[in-house]
């Protein structure tokens, strides 16, 4: 079986969902290279609870959460399948890893999950399940999340973090034009990482240039350690060019242990 890459994927503001921009081509062209997956694992900042949950619904729900975006927006439906064998089976890898996790049979796929993937995988012929992302989880927190995952790979499983490169929604809602730090911010974690400098984006707070102000709050940030977390030494590091978004919203993205044909299509 062919062992699956992790990636981060920014899925930016809900609109992502119809305004496909550089990033929504670049994902089809990548999901198209992925065609032996078995199933999807997601860490969203749009599932975030007390302790750490793991879904184990049949057919998950598509969650439309959020508010006052376009009418369109609501109907759109993303019918994966779940994966509750599998939920089971992360439960006891996170277990061995000592973190304990529990799972939530009812929950379906938020918004972080179900936009991005409807570009990387529009058929949703692939079963998906959400790991929830701790309100207590620190950037060292993300990471090991990430490393307890690893193994999921050489079964076919692929794993997202999805979140935002930059992630500034006051500047967002205010219509800030501001490309300039966002850039700088996005430019600084694509050589940080391809330096492999990990311990530099889990410090990123007081080493990146703009940190705070392209993320005031972590939540969209995490996911990328998550991502970083699931790979290993040998895997290749790919960025997923997204362009910038709405003056603020860096839209790149990453891929680990993508294979070099896969790095063809994307660039
Ligand atoms: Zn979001």
């Amino acid at each position: 079986m062919a062992r699956a890459p992790s990636l981060f994927i920014s899925h930016g503001s809900p609109m992502f969902a119809v305004e496909p921009g550089l990033l929504g081509p670049n994902l089809q062209h990548l999901g198209a290279s992925l065609q032996d997956l078995t199933a999807i694992v997601v860490v969203s900042p749009h599932w975030q609870t007390p302790t750490l949950r793991v879904t184990a619904t049949a057919h998950p729900a598509t969650i439309h959460d959020f508010g006052g975006f376009p009418a369109p927006l609501y109907e759109i439906q993303y019918p994966a399948s779940g994966a509750p064998v599998l939920a089971s089976e992360v439960i006891d890898l996170l277990a061995r890893a000592g973190l304990t996790a529990t799972q939530d049979t009812q929950r379906g796929l938020d918004h972080g999950a179900w936009v991005p993937l409807r570009y990387l995988k529009p058929a949703a012929d692939v079963p998906v399940l959400q790991v929830s992302l701790p309100r207590d989880l620190d950037a060292a927190g993300a990471l090991a999340l990430g490393q307890a995952l690893v193994p999921l790979r050489d079964q076919g499983v692929l794993i997202i973090g999805s979140g935002s490169l930059t992630h500034n929604l006051y500047e967002f809602r205010s219509h800030i034009d501001d490309p300039q730090y966002a850039q700088a911010f996005a430019d600084w974690v694509a050589s940080t990482l391809a330096e492999r400098d990990d311990q530099a984006l889990v410090h990123y707070r007081t080493l990146a240039p703009h940190a705070v102000r392209a993320h005031p709050t972590e939540e969209h940030y995490l996911p990328l350690l998550v991502a970083l977390g699931a790979s290993t030494p040998d895997d290749t590091r790919t960025r997923v060019p997204g362009g910038m978004t709405y003056g603020v919203l860096s839209m790149d993205s990453f891929g680990f242990g993508l294979n070099v044909e896969d790095e063809r299509k994307t660039a």
